[in-house]
């Protein structure tokens, strides 16, 4: 029987380790935490669960959504997508609607943001937009005001960089654009939103996301089952020391658990962990070029602050983007369908931050922070707050920097010529993608091991180049 390593246990692995182990692999995962689900893992708190933000399924892929159905069961909870961005003091309707915006601002920041879009869009049309990094692709399709308005600070907050350093392959992946004929709709009706021709895959823009009553924790549970079932297994709280390559194949893989070192050969690696770290794993070394490459890809981390609350809901919609606050988008999980005791409801608080990790003292300080700002701004009140909990990933959202796609370019070509090793996932290919995105390329992945043939042509994760 082949055996397949699997590096990590998040969606990505787990969906890669299912899949393979169902098709009579011999699967062994390891995963340094002590609990499966990486970014898309609910953690438990006695009674409560905390996620990286409520992980909401949405996909254009209909075959995904079915699996994901399958998998929630009957937790599976269905929802209108709702949210909104706060900007001085006002909620907005996100994606941003051109209309909404127009009506909510002052007359003349209102005129000054129209005329400004125009002029962006006339420029674009006639080829004359400079669009080399997310600044300028922003004011390419916004225009410099509402570039200045809304994007300029957020972005900065999130990614600690001004967008000015970032790729524009961030932006264009990932923000839906304004459509003059969307800005006509939406006076009229209220419309099911589409994928159409031309929208992105990772970021599209959908009308509905899918839950679990026992959040995302509950598709993580099942596949894990699911992988035990087929004698696949996990070896929980390991730490990669190498991987050893003969006759350029990955044929054994180092590891720690505990105080005890490990060594397991293996056919296949399937890597879901950073790519930055894989390298440093590689026995002999990949070179310093190599290694020069990896350090360029660096990752923004999030804590994640859980604030528990004596009252049934605190907010209207699913989730609210804040410019002007400690934490950059405040969600409400009930919203989007978990199941929660009675007269309860919990808040996450997401804070983009630079990875180091929240000592106790700051925790304290943390939280007291944002409970007065959600006061302030009279989501709750002080005496409803029944209990907090902080989480925090290190490895949250890769940055995509200016100039990350060579290098990330040549990072593939080297993992390319090892032949069993694939990396993948959000993580392994440094992609700023969703789960439906992870499962997919889960599925490539296994098939190709598998060796049954491809439907879709494998990708290069840089530049624009779609995968699918
Ligand atoms: C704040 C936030 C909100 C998000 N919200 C959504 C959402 O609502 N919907 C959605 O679809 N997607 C969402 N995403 C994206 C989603 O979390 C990811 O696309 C997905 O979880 C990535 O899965 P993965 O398995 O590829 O990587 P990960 O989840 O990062 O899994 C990698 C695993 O590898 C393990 N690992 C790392 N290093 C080692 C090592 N050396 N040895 C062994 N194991 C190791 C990690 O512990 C982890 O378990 C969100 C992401 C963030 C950051």
């Amino acid at each position: 029987m082949k055996r397949v390593m699997v590096l990590g246990a998040g969606i990505t692995g787990l969906s890669v380790a299912t899949n393979l182990a169902s098709k009579g692999f011999d699967v062994v995962v390891l995963e340094k935490e002590k609990h499966a689900g990486g970014l898309s893992a609910s953690i438990p708190f006695g009674e409560y669960v905390v996620e990286y933000g409520p992980h909401t399924f949405h996909t254009v892929f209909d075959e995904l959504l079915l699996r994901y159905k399958g998998l929630a069961g009957r937790d599976f909870v269905k929802n209108r997508l709702d949210r909104q961005i706060n900007f001085r003091g006002k909620y907005f309707k996100y994606p941003l609607q051109f209309t909404n915006i127009l009506l909510n601002i002052p007359m003349l920041t209102s005129a000054q943001c129209f005329f400004s879009f125009s002029k962006s869009l006339l420029l674009r049309k006639l080829g004359f937009a400079k669009e080399r990094n997310a600044e300028e692709w922003l004011t390419s399709y916004f225009g410099k005001e509402l570039y200045n308005i809304y994007f300029k600070d957020y972005t900065t907050k999130v990614w600690g960089v001004s967008p000015s350093k970032l790729s524009k392959t961030f932006v264009s992946q990932r923000i839906p654009k304004i459509k003059i004929r969307e800005i006509i709709m939406e006076q009229f009706k209220k419309r099911t939103i589409k994928m159409r021709k031309g929208d992105h895959i990772y970021a599209p823009n959908l009308s509905h996301i899918y839950y679990t009553k026992k959040g995302c924790g509950k598709i993580i549970d099942e596949l894990s089952e699911r992988l035990a079932k087929h004698n696949g297994r996990i070896y929980f709280g390991t730490a990669l020391t190498a991987l050893f390559l003969k006759d350029n194949k990955v044929s054994q893989v180092g590891f720690t658990s505990g105080k005890k070192q490990h060594q397991i050969d293996c056919d296949y690696l399937v890597s879901t962990i950073p790519l930055n770290d894989l390298l440093l794993a590689i026995r002999p070394g990949p070179g310093k070029r190599m290694l020069e490459a990896s350090r360029f890809l660096r990752y923004r981390a999030v804590t994640v602050i859980a604030i528990v609350l004596s009252k049934n809901r605190a907010i209207g919609p699913q989730w609210i983007y804040f410019r002007d606050k400690t934490f950059n988008r405040l969600t409400e999980p009930k919203n989007y369908g978990l199941s929660l005791p009675k007269g309860k409801t919990i808040l996450y608080l997401e804070m983009a931050s630079d990875g180091k990790n929240v000592s106790a003292k700051d925790k304290e300080n943390l939280v007291r922070k944002v409970v007065s700002e959600l006061v302030k701004e009279r989501i709750i009140r002080k005496d409803e707050v029944l209990d907090s909990f902080i989480i925090h990933a290190k490895h949250a959202y890769p940055i995509y920097a200016v100039g990350f796609e060579k290098n990330l370019s040549e990072l593939e070509s080297y993992i390319e010529s090892i032949e069993n090793l694939y990396s993948t996932g959000r993580q392994g290919l440094f992609k700023y993608v969703d789960m439906d995105i992870c499962m997919r390329m889960a599925d490539i992945v296994a098939n190709q091991i598998a060796g049954q043939k491809m439907k879709e042509q494998v990708f290069i994760t840089s530049g624009e180049k779609a995968f699918i």
